[in-house]
């Protein structure tokens, strides 16, 4: 650093005017990428004319005052910049895989948005906010969780009115009490029916809807004359789509992807059917909010968003100093460019007596549905009175009242006042008495000029409008950090709903693998144009159906009652077998595409419901664990023939485990070259082993996006080549003989046990004599990683643990283990031990393949507390790394954040989601927890981490469901546990910055845990297929390049098109040596696309927004694409 500074002290100025020069055509070579040429005719762009370029290019930033911010927020990091773990980055990377000479590689990444080595400045971060609160929860009088607001009548004049604006909505939960198609049609249908009747009666009425789900049902009940209604509706602004996602999405326990897809898939339904483009979100009901929400939304052309659910402290806090409105902020933003406007509603709740203004006793009067007569009361004892000439003027300036004070917690003179609440709306009474009442009430008010009011119906654009036309973006200050874990009263953290019916939280993730395997195979064959791939993406009868259908399902499960484990049992069985569904539909969909990608040029068109393979993975019921598919081979069937697909867009070499009916088999590659393959029993309860089927386990290598064929042979029993190896087996702690299947005759059995080891080709586990983890070795480093199940009570008062609460009652107590039965396999290919503990049959792997499987230990979890009571099951990892009170978690999948254990606050409280990665680390070494099912952890004490498994609740929390937590299933559980010494004094972000991102190892085991190799066997004995293998992609973006979408079926401009999405992972190459960035080459911060896709001449490359509404720029197909570290982008295809 400080010879950097010398030297920048010398070269002076002209410096300084270098790189202002080179920022400007960097940044003039990215803005202009598409419309000019491509990014990589770098050549072409010399330095020539750079006058002209740079008055165009301040003539185009004056426009984009931000913009300008944007470099001068950058030249004043670009030094620092230069001389960190960028630079440090590049010169680990191999120069001729370098895209440009370093300086431009550099100005370019500094001109994003990305600020690492400082921690970037924000007015608002949350994690400094809860350092500094102290969460006493005083009582505030008639707002409870704030306090007395004054106001002073002066503070409005005739020029400076209040302006109200009172947005009418309904919550409808597409499945919680009932299923989405219950509430359809008892409540929803209504609601929609009679708002097509009753806005029309008065222009000025205004309604706004968020659910699609629910939308598109309706819209097939609905006439063209009916439609046409509607379209006018929205035409008028009498009605608004906010959000326009598939389902108000949870956003604790969703993957990044899914929530894309939830939100494609509604504003696609709004782009196919209304020509629709929503610009604000509205997220009334999610149970605490995540940061991933606002970048996705921003990349969708939303200008703003709403929020509810947030910690009541955090509320006040905002509150007390008007806050409540901000520019919501990525964590590595040091420039502003991830903004979005946010608006968090102050108070307890979204129904009416906590949106009109602090007092509930007050605002509860005017939910008119409350007016005697209508079923509801108000619990203040209060009721509504109808509005009346005589009353008007009193009742006006008592709701008037309320707005003045909610207007004092924020900024400007616009008050936003939600009208609704759940499934309300449903009798045209209701839109009577309420809307006739507040209109009288709006004309009272409006009339009387002496009020300095001016209020009305609104929807939520026309509040944020009026506010931005009130004072700009700049006069609110930036926040950056999420709002977990949530609390609405007291000591009540929603923490318990991030393991609430974990079952189905696995199949969520297994089901968004195989939407993303099926879509990416499809997308494949319709561009192979290979026999059958013509009909395939027609959506009435091609396989598009069937894969547009498994969509909607996962989209549905997104709603913030469906992943989240808090609907009802018959609701939980109905999101199951939509979910079931979906993943047979994805497997047809994948086996088909595989047949077309595997045929000839001149084969025949397949028959659309031929089942050429069956997938290995068969789930008999929606609530059952998938099991192995048995490959029967022997004399009589000497071969089968395989298929592996890898959905990923890097290459994998990896194992990959079938069952067989032998134990002499062989296994070809493509070229019928006999590979490595190991054998071993399988275990089924305690140590006995199955006598009619075997483990087969052998590497893989399937190069991105690709489809690779293997032969499974049978063999004669004195055939042992030398490629077959069947595993050594020890059994550990039995008393008598075991019955040793055919072909394993010499098992080690031993009435003790003992503490051992398992190695692979990069680490050695230990093991205690009852078969736990006890420590890890990598490299020359021995690491305490002691492995223990734990559970929690519940309370013995009144408020107890349910669906959505964990409260606990004390800290968790570790289960006896006693004395159990360790079966342990080794082998070249893997090695394993399986225990059976109580409630969890656990057991440890280590694979030996070069690949992202063998970068850490895989642990199989599967749970069953069926027979417990009011319990809460964990998992403990415990080392000796001295992480203090800090750990960090991720945010659906997308991004991970610093956290902090608070002694001041309860255990519940210190509980965040772990969608996929949590990790602990101190100077040294770093422990990551990769999880295939989203759930709930915390990091309690130094050195641990906890990974809540299941939990079973006798009763109900209160919070609506109105029914206890029983239904649990076996589940199973996958986690990946890496542990990674650090590089020495090598630092991926400043001290203390607020975010953190995964090791390239934890990156790509991440990936692959999520997306495992497709095993496709072919039902056919006979060899009937024309071509081995079929590998499309040409070269490799790097494995930090990540294509969460890539499909048919996107609707632009009338026209279906491929569309896809490149996400650009920033990851922490500070645990990386040579050889491990050998084995996953980075990019270089660029993509070809046109390696990744067939792309015929004539074929256009346009960027769009996220959900591919707004087509944006055209890109050179052939060009490279720079993409900045964590940026999203999304491109359409036309052919
Ligand atoms: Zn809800």
């Amino acid at each position: 650093m400080m010879r950097l500074k010398r030297a920048v002290a010398v070269i002076g100025s002209a410096l300084v005017v270098l790189i202002i020069i080179m920022i400007y055509s960097a940044k003039d070579l990215s803005e202009f990428a598409g419309k000019r040429q491509p990014v990589a005719d770098y050549e072409s762009l010399k330095f020539v004319n750079l006058e002209n370029r740079i008055k165009q290019l301040e003539h185009d930033l004056n426009q984009h005052g931000n913009e300008v911010q944007d470099i001068k927020n950058v030249m004043k990091n670009i030094i620092p910049q230069n001389a960190s773990s960028h630079s440090i980055k590049n010169s680990q990377m191999n120069p001729k895989d370098r895209l440009k000479p370093v300086i431009t590689e550099v100005l370019y990444e500094s001109n994003c948005p990305f600020q690492l080595n400082f921690v970037p400045k924000t007015d608002i971060q949350m994690l400094e906010i809860y350092k500094r609160l102290k969460f006493d929860n005083p009582d505030g009088g008639a707002w409870k969780q704030g306090w007395k607001i004054e106001v002073d009548e002066k503070d409005w004049n005739r020029q400076n009115k209040l302006k109200v604006f009172v947005v009418p909505h309904s919550h409808n939960d597409p499945g919680w009490i009932k299923t989405v198609e219950e509430y359809y049609l008892t409540q929803t249908k209504h609601i929609l029916n009679n708002m097509l009747l009753k806005l029309p009666e008065d222009p000025r009425r205004k309604f706004i809807w968020a659910e699609i789900s629910y939308f598109s049902m309706w819209w097939e009940d609905l006439g063209e004359d009916e439609r046409e209604v509607v379209k006018r509706l929205i035409r008028n602004n009498q009605l608004e789509i906010v959000t326009g996602g598939w389902v108000m999405n949870d956003e604790a326990n969703s993957h990044w992807i899914s929530i894309m897809q939830q939100l494609t898939e509604g504003h696609q339904w709004l782009q196919q059917n209304l020509n629709y483009t929503p610009q604000s979100s509205w997220a009334i009901d999610p149970f605490g909010m995540s940061l991933t929400q606002p970048v996705l939304l921003k990349e969708m052309g939303f200008r703003n968003t709403l929020m509810q659910r947030v910690h009541y402290s955090v509320k006040k806090e905002l509150a007390s100093k008007q806050q409540l409105e901000f520019r919501w902020r990525q964590l590595w933003d040091g420039t502003g460019k991830t903004d979005m406007f946010t608006h968090m509603m102050p108070f307890y709740g979204y129904d009416i007596p906590h949106t009109c203004g602090p007092d509930p006793k007050v605002c509860c009067q005017f939910d008119f549905k409350r007016l005697p007569g209508h079923g509801l009361h108000c619990p203040w004892k209060v009721p509504p009175q109808e509005i009346t000439d005589k009353n008007v003027a009193q009742r006006a300036v008592m709701l008037l009242d309320q707005y003045r004070k909610k207007s004092k917690l924020y900024k400007t003179n616009v008050v936003l006042a939600p009208l609704g609440d759940d499934f309300r709306y449903d009798h045209s009474t209701e839109w009577d008495v309420q809307y006739n009442n507040y209109q009288r009430l709006f004309d009272h008010m409006n009339s009387n000029l002496n009020l300095n009011v001016q209020a009305q119906f609104g929807t939520l654009t026309d509040y944020f409008e009026a506010l931005h036309n009130d004072r700009k973006d700049a006069d609110f200050p930036s926040l950056s950090g999420d709002f977990f874990t949530y609390s609405d009263r007291d000591d009540h953290y929603w923490s318990g709903y991030y393991t609430s019916r974990p079952f189905y939280k696995r199949m969520d993730r297994i089901l968004l693998s195989y939407i993303r395997a099926a879509e990416t195979i499809l997308t494949l064959a319709y561009l192979s144009g290979k026999p059958g791939s013509a009909w395939i993406t027609d959506r009435e009868v091609g396989l598009e159906r069937q894969l547009s259908d498994a969509r909607k399902s996962l989209s549905l499960f997104q709603h913030h009652d469906g992943i989240t484990g808090t609907a009802k049992d018959h609701v939980v069985i109905d999101y199951g077998k939509k979910m079931l569904a979906a993943l047979n539909g994805c497997q047809h969909v994948i086996q088909h595409a595989a047949h077309i990608l595997l045929s000839g040029k001149d084969a025949e068109t397949p028959d659309r419901n031929a089942l050429f393979y069956n997938i290995d993975d068969v789930r008999h019921s929606h609530d059952s664990i998938a099991e192995r598919y048995p490959i029967t081979i022997g004399p009589e069937l000497r071969a089968k023939r395989i298929a592996i697909f890898n959905s990923l867009s890097f290459d994998r070499e990896e194992v990959v485990t079938l069952h067989v009916s032998t134990p002499y088999v062989e296994v070809l590659d493509t070229k019928k070259r006999r590979i490595k393959c190991q054998v071993s029993p399988i275990f089924e309860y305690g140590s006995s082993m199955s006598q009619t089927k075997y483990q087969l386990s052998f590497v893989v290598h399937i190069p991105a996006l690709g489809l690779v064929s293997y032969t499974i042979n049978a063999l004669w029993e004195y055939e042992s080549p030398v490629e077959s190896v069947r595993s050594g087996i020890r059994i550990y702690n039995q008393y008598g003989d075991v019955q040793a299947p055919v072909g394993f005759s010499d098992i080690l059995v031993s009435p003790s046990s003992r503490e051992f080891t398992l190695q692979n080709n990069r680490l050695t586990a230990s093991f205690s004599n009852l078969g736990l983890l006890k420590a890890l070795k990598v490299g020359a480093n021995t690491v305490p990683v002691h492995l223990d199940f734990a559970k929690y009570g519940v309370r013995q008062t009144a408020e107890r643990s349910g669906a959505y609460l964990f409260l606990p009652d004390g800290d968790a107590v570790p289960l006896h283990i006693e004395n159990t039965i360790v079966n342990v396999i080794e082998g070249p290919i893997m090695s394993s031990v399986t225990v059976q503990l109580p409630y969890v049959r656990h057991s440890v792997t280590l694979y030996s393949s070069l690949g992202a499987d063998s970068l850490g230990i895989e642990i199989e979890n599967i749970v069953d507390i069926a027979k417990t009571s009011n319990f809460e099951l964990v998992m403990r990892l415990s080392t000796n790394i001295k992480n203090s009170d800090e750990f960090f978690t991720d945010l659906n999948g997308f991004e991970i954040l610093r956290r902090k254990r608070f002694q001041k606050l309860p255990i519940q409280a210190n509980y965040y989601p772990i969608p996929v990665s949590a990790y602990i680390e101190d100077d040294k070494t770093r422990l990551t927890v990769l999880t295939g099912s989203p759930l709930g952890t915390s990091s309690l004490l130094e050195g641990q981490i906890e990974i809540m498994l299941d939990r079973r609740l006798n009763q109900d929390d209160n919070l609506g469901l109105g029914q206890a937590v029983l239904d649990n299933r076996p589940t199973k559980h996958i986690f990946r546990i890496i542990l990674e010494q650090k590089t020495h004094s090598c630092r991926a972000t400043a001290e203390g910055h607020p975010s953190g991102f995964p090791t390239l190892a934890a990156h790509v085991a991440a990936q692959t845990l999520l997306n495992p190799l497709v095993r496709l066997l072919r039902t056919e004995d006979e060899d009937k297929i024309s071509q081995p293998d079929y590998l499309s992609v040409e070269a490799e973006f790097g494995v930090d390049f990540v294509i969460p979408t890539l499909r048919t079926g996107v609707t632009l401009k009338g026209r279906d098109h491929v569309a896809f999405v490149v996400h650009r992972q920033f990851v922490d190459t500070c645990f990386a040596d040579q050889t491990l960035l050998k084995q996953f080459p980075l990019s270089q911060g660029s993509v070809n696309i046109s390696a990744l896709l067939p792309t015929e001449l004539g074929s256009k490359l346009f960027k769009t927004s996220l959900s591919f509404l707004l087509l944006k720029n055209e890109v050179h197909i052939k060009g490279d694409l720079l993409m900045c570290p964590m940026e999203v982008q999304a491109f359409i295809l036309q052919r």
